[in-house]
């Protein structure tokens, strides 16, 4: 995966994921893909608080993503 993208998390489905902004704009209610192949809809990107944000893990999958090589900067699970 190009390290080049830009991508915004989002904590739903229980931990926050990334994904490529272009998605993360959707205005209509379309499904949108994580980058650790995780679905959601995308109206659920923008219901989400900031204490979510906060609350929520962020997801190993996603993380490993983008720093396959770095683990040692992996969150805890
Ligand atoms: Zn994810």
């Amino acid at each position: 995966m190009s390290r080049n993208i830009c991508l915004h998390w989002y904590p739903v489905a229980g931990a926050r994921h990334a994904f490529p902004a272009e998605l993360a704009d959707t205005e209509h209610d379309e499904k949108v893909q994580a980058i650790c192949d995780e679905v959601v809809s995308s109206t659920e990107l923008h219901e989400r608080s900031e204490l979510a944000w906060i609350t929520e893990p962020t997801c190993i999958r996603c993380w490993d993503q983008l720093f396959p090589d770095d683990p040692a900067l992996a969150p805890a699970h």
